[in-house]
């Protein structure tokens, strides 16, 4: 037997409990995966302390991705030995997930980890860093940020996604300009390519819905106000990517940044994008995202330690990423 996070209901309202499975308990998938890592993104760390309602039925091992090695495969694309990852799909919400020792899952939710990622390093990407990877990509194939050319304003800039958008966007050459409400973080995003600071307490009172304009591109994970006032300070055909509700899940805003200056906005899904999606986030990573910031980013911690880590995102007060180890 091994131990995973399972979530059930406890007098109707979710509940994260440690059981011990064994595999003829894992649901009868065609492909079994021996997981090294799991990570730790906001969306778990709702799921765990039960502030979201994620798993949609119950019981349900959480943990929304996943990296490890195919034990057995009785699907043509897989076999053993194959170093796979898995990122959404469903995973944690209507499909178990990544924190347990093993896992049976579909063929198609299968990636191969690109060369040159340890599982670690996979992990430490994980759904947080290849989602900001899918907005960088988007914001460049809308057409409207050039490097050298005017400001990119990562919102949520301590977080998870927000720490690898500004590695990302850094390398690529882009003049990063990162929105924190922890000032003691500015160090750590100057070491990741951030070269301006912006407080993000000036990002969460509603504003004018014409401001005056600054951000070529923008990637947000925190929604809300904050949201409404970076569209209303992009500037004239200039592109936002949102793809989280850390401050909220509302919209506060008017169409004028949008029909006056042609301002896009952008909507990221990570959990059901299309493999050629996923596999061009995941060369962006490969080609741009810096090993030794990614690095810096991230910590391992032990399955065991996971209802208080997910307390922590949810809190804001995770720094980066964080690798959950499923074996300690
Ligand atoms: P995270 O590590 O907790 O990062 C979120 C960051 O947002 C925090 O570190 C904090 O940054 C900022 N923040 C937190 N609470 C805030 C508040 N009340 N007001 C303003 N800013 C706040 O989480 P993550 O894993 O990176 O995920 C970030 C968001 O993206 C989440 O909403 C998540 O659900 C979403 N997401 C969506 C997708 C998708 O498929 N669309 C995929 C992955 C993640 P500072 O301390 O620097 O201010």
């Amino acid at each position: 037997t091994f131990t995973a996070l399972v979530i059930d209901l406890v007098d109707g309202k979710p509940k994260a409990e440690f059981r011990n499975l064994g595999l003829a308990d894992l649901p009868d998938h065609d492909v079994l995966v021996e997981i090294a890592c799991s990570g730790l993104n906001y969306k778990d760390g709702l799921a765990i302390s039960g502030k979201g309602r994620i798993a949609r039925r119950t019981p349900m091992v959480a943990g929304i991705d996943l990296a490890g090695t195919v034990v057995e495969s009785r699907s043509p694309l897989w076999k053993a030995g194959d170093r796979v990852l898995v990122n959404g799909f469903g995973l944690s919400e209507t499909e178990w997930g990544g924190y347990s020792r093993f896992q049976r899952l579909k063929p198609e939710w299968l990636m191969a980890i690109p060369d040159g990622f340890s599982f670690e390093e996979a992990m430490a990407v994980g759904t947080a860093g290849y989602t900001a990877a899918l907005c960088v990509n988007v914001l460049e194939a809308w057409g409207a940020m050039k490097p050298g050319a005017g400001e990119v304003l990562v919102t949520g800039a301590a977080g998870g996604v927000g720490s690898v958008a500004v590695s990302l966007l850094a390398a690529k050459g882009y003049s990063v300009t990162a929105s924190t409400g922890r000032p003691e973080t500015h160090d750590y995003l100057r070491d990741l390519g951030a070269s301006a600071f912006i407080d993000r307490a000036s990002l969460t009172e509603k504003g004018g819905p014409l401001q005056k304009e600054r951000w070529a591109g923008a990637v947000d994970s925190v929604g809300s106000i904050t949201l409404a006032n970076v569209l209303s300070q992009t500037v004239y055909g200039g592109a936002v990517a949102a793809c989280g509700l850390a401050g909220g899940a509302d919209l506060p805003g008017t169409v004028l940044p949008h029909i006056l200056r042609g301002v896009a906005l952008l909507g990221v899904d990570s959990v059901m994008a299309p493999m050629v999606k996923r596999k061009a986030a995941w060369a962006t990573l490969a080609e741009h995202l810096n090993r030794d910031h990614l690095a810096a980013m991230t910590r391992v911690e032990p399955l065991s330690r996971l209802p208080e880590l997910a307390n922590e995102i949810v809190a804001g007060q995770v720094r980066g990423r964080v690798v959950i180890d499923v074996a300690r």
